[in-house]
């Protein structure tokens, strides 16, 4: 990814001899290469003594060989960043000669003959490790991050996923200002020691990648409660926040509690240990992570309160808290070859934690915040230059491959495990992956042969979905025959090209389908012709069904159905089925019929989405050849019919009158316009407000929340409904509406509210926007995750020349470089803005650029995930792509 996404040269403590320095060009590493390590090690004792100035971590590993590795072979521990103390073999230092070490590794030539132990110690300076990798410090409290490779900045280790081994951790510490001192598993032994400085050692039963190793040290107080567990054992709970953010951690347990309920009731999985501790730091470049027992989260997923955290923030931490958890069975219990399974766990955890989180809300809602969330971000990314497959071939930095692909795709194609196998037959599968392989380090075709063995099933050409990248287009052209009343699909699939693959087989595509009839029912499907024979459709139980799931796996397929006794309405791709681009001849007419009465909610949204896209696409089309913009008005009245339809779910609603993203509607255009987008857009936008005032008078007047903030569907759903419509009121600009805003800006009592308010009033600039702005600022200056909100609400904004805005903020003391939220906020934020990031101007991708040299001094984890902005660069019109080509290579 050129200049700017090099990555930091690591500089090791020792001298490094020329040869050693050469090596330091970044090596790329092939799924096809992997070779089992020639060591295991079987138990691992590290003692930190924990200090101001340096940390010394004593390793005391018992070391085994491979039943079939090379005996004596040279042993290779991988370190970065960390200062060799001492090292010994079986009690005795091992001599000059005997090692090597560079700036990646050291290397034992000559090991003896297994079992044999290791010993090394080695000095790090956590207090000045900015990457946020392996041991650093967040504000005053020591903390780990070693997830993919950052274990090795602790000390040497076989840096690698399928080397698993029981930990036992000593830490020792100055007693006041560190009183906590945790790490994984159970806490066996403390004390207090000579100075001032206590210890603590804690033992984990569980053998492990020392990916999910983790150490805490600090001034934490704590939430406590406890967790019974299916078969009666209790668990305590703990989630560990500066004393003042305590009261914040209310949600976080309940979250907690739940999902370690819904693990036992939907997978029958029990938690394994008698303490699981949560951690929240201020500093930490991810999410979350699942380390065994002592999982370590952004404190963005922990903290909620009314007053500071949105509904979208409460859903979150729901989510995440849920997913971590999950890890523990799916990922830790069972845990990755290489990294190159990453999708394993994680694809596979994400779709636990949609489930979960389906369960706990509305089902539809969350499918559609997925789908969403893979259209803007995902399909771009298999449409460019970073496009990989779900298992990738190969990687250069294990950091950059923590994808939407890996998560959000990965888990779509768990998702149609489960869309083939039925539910039932997906837990047949999951019961057996971890019966197969508990406390095993496997890969993706251990997971598809889990799900295959257990239901006998055909799964033929589905395991490509693994291994090619690309989003698969299937076009379905339908014809009814009233004569012989039969209904015929013609299904083609292609997958087009991407980087590295020129070439692709068709893949096993389950497609949902259901049919219409004309008062908007469901058609009975009795049976279903797939090109080799006739098949009649029931379900489990014998019964009549009105959604099938078809095979599409030939490049091109047909399929009739008999007995369709009127002319249907299909309903294509129900519940957004596999991944892929659905390319179809049903018209906008059944589509605004689809859009009223389907009884999948999910195509029920996806109706009006497609009519939108083709609309604001039409529009944009229409601006570029400078003709004048009309709105289509039965798209207004299919809206206004969803708006006031109070049988609806009023979240389904919210959503449902949402225009697609500026971002999914230039991935679908053949050159990017981001100025002719945003225009179209914002013409649509304003049409469907003026169209709609009243109603959407009403629905703000009629779904304030007087009462007390509830975290429960109902009251989130009115919420929504009521900043979505307020919004779009907003838009107008006129002295009511913004008057409107305004008053829902002062009496909002919740942050939900507050912000959408303000969301609303700052669509139009000008001094009331600048004014509630900086009202909004002097109430929450001393709450930094409210104040990211409000770095990320200004970067976002569309209005014109806001680099100027942007840059300003980041002398702003609301603003920190070194801390990732504030990066994402304020620099990640203004990459989402379509208009200001793509200015023709090319001030925005200068900014970016400058932004990117900087944070790669200081965070190179940052700095790429920041620049991934530019990747999308070839979409865009010759003149963004000289620009974007000038600032990308350096100037
Ligand atoms: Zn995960």
């Amino acid at each position: 990814a050129g200049e700017l996404a090099r990555v930091t040269c690591t500089v090791a403590a020792e001298p490094i001899a020329k040869e050693e320095m050469a090596k330091e060009v970044p090596k790329e590493i092939f799924l096809k290469d992997y070779e089992k390590p020639d060591y295991y090690f079987e138990t691992v004792h590290l003692n930190f003594a924990l200090g101001e100035e340096h940390t010394i971590v004593h390793s005391n590993i018992s070391v085994v060989s491979h039943p079939e590795g090379g005996a004596n072979a040279p042993l290779k521990l991988d370190g970065v960043d960390v200062k060799l103390r001492s090292l010994k073999v079986n009690g005795e230092d091992v001599k000059d000669g005997g090692y090597s070490l560079s700036a990646k590794q050291l290397i034992l030539h000559r090991p003896p003959s297994t079992p044999f132990k290791l010993e090394i110690t080695t000095e790090i300076e956590p207090q000045n490790n900015t990457t946020l990798e392996g041991l650093y410090k967040s504000t005053g409290n020591f903390c780990t991050q070693c997830e993919a490779e950052g274990f090795r900045r602790i000390t040497f280790y076989q840096d690698r996923p399928d080397v698993m081994a029981k930990f036992t951790t000593r830490i020792e510490a100055d007693k006041s200002l560190y009183p906590v001192l945790l790490s994984n598993g159970n806490l066996i032994e403390q004390g207090d020691l000579s100075e001032g400085r206590h210890y603590a050692l804690w033992e984990d039963p569980f053998k492990k990648p020392c990916y999910l190793f983790a150490l805490v040290a600090g001034q934490l107080a704590s939430r406590d409660d406890e967790f019974t567990t299916c078969s009666g054992r209790k668990v305590s709970l703990r989630i560990w926040t500066p004393a003042q953010d305590i009261p914040k951690t209310v949600h976080a347990m309940y979250s907690l509690k739940a999902a370690m309920k819904w693990d036992e009731e939907v997978f029958g999985r029990e938690y394994d240990l008698d303490l699981f501790n949560i951690v929240a730091v201020p500093d930490f470049n991810m999410g979350a992570m699942e380390n065994k027992s002592l999982n370590i989260f952004n404190s963005r997923l922990v903290l909620a309160s009314p007053e500071t955290a949105s509904d979208a923030d409460y859903a979150a931490i729901l989510g995440v808290i849920g997913h971590e958890y999950f890890h523990n069975w799916t990922g830790n219990r069972v845990t990755c070859r290489d990294w190159f399974q990453l999708s394993l766990k994680e694809g596979l955890t994400v779709f636990r934690d949609q489930e979960f989180s389906s369960d706990m809300g509305s089902r539809a809602v969350k499918r559609i915040a997925d789908v969403v969330r893979l259209r803007i971000s995902q399909f771009p990314q298999d449409a460019g230059p970073m496009s990989h497959p779900v298992r990738p071939h190969s990687y250069i930095k294990m950091d950059n491959f923590y994808t939407v692909t890996v998560y959000e795709k990965g888990a779509e194609v768990v998702r149609m495990y489960q869309t083939l196998l039925s539910k039932k037959g997906f837990r047949k599968g999951m019961d057996l992956y971890f019966e197969r392989h508990d406390s095993q380090a496997v890969t993706c075709d251990d997971f598809y042969a889990a799900m295959r063995d257990a239901n006998t099933a055909n799964l033929a050409n589905f395991g490509l979905w693994y291994s090619q990248s690309g989003t698969p287009i299937l076009t379905i052209y339908t014809s009814y025959d009233a004569s012989a009343h039969t209904f015929q699909l013609k299904c083609r699939q292609e997958i087009p090209p991407t980087a590295g693959q020129p070439t692709k087989e068709p893949m096993l595509i389950p497609l949902a389908i259901g049919l219409l009839g004309s008062k908007g029912q469901d058609l009975p499907l009795t049976s279903v012709y797939d090109g080799a024979s006739l098949k009649s459709l029931k379900d489990d139980c014998g019964n009549g069904v009105t959604t099938v799931v078809l095979r599409v796996e030939k490049a091109e397929q047909e399929f009739i159905f008999t007995d369709i006794l009127e002319r249907p309405v299909p309903s294509l791709l129900r519940g957004f089925s596999a991944p892929v681009r659905l390319v179809s001849d049903v018209a906008d007419e059944d589509l605004l019929f689809l859009l009223a009465h389907d009884s999948d909610e999910f195509n029920r949204w996806e109706a009006g989405q497609t009519i939108g896209r083709k609309l604001i696409l039409s529009l944009v089309s229409a601006l570029q050849q400078g003709k004048e913009l009309f709105i289509n008005k039965d798209f207004v009245n299919g809206l206004r019919s969803t708006l006031c339809n109070s049988s609806l779910d009023k979240e389904f609603i919210a959503k449902a009158i949402t225009l697609p993203a500026e971002s999914e509607l230039m991935d679908l255009m053949e050159v990017a316009d981001p100025d002719a987008v945003h225009t179209a857009r914002r013409f649509v936008v304003k049409q469907i407000a003026s169209s709609l005032r009243q109603e959407f008078l009403d629905a703000v007047n009629t779904n304030r929340s007087n009462e007390v903030y509830e975290f429960n569907h109902e009251s989130m759903a009115r919420r929504a409904l009521k900043n979505v419509s307020l919004g779009y009121l907003a838009s107008l600009n006129e002295p009511e509406t913004i008057q409107l805003a305004l008053n829902e800006y002062n009496t909002a009592t919740n942050m939900t509210e507050q912000i959408a308010a303000l969301a609303a009033i700052a669509q139009n600039p000008g001094e009331l926007r600048t004014e509630v702005l900086s009202k909004f600022y002097e109430q929450w200056q001393k709450d930094s995750l409210v104040t990211n909100k409000w770095l990320a609400l200004q970067a976002l904004s569309d209005i014109p020349g806001n680099v100027k805005n942007v840059e300003a903020l980041l002398d702003h003391p609301a603003f920190d470089m070194k801390n990732p939220n504030k990066v994402y906020s304020l620099v990640g934020g203004f990459c989402g803005s379509a208009v200001n990031f793509h200015a023709k101007d090319g001030l925005g991708y200068r900014f970016l650029g400058d932004m990117v040299l900087k944070l790669d001094k200081i965070n190179p984890q940052v700095a790429s995930r920041m620049v991934s902005a530019f990747s999308k660069w070839k979409k865009f019109d010759l003149h963004r792509q000289e620009l974007a080509k000038w600032i990308h290579m350096g100037r």
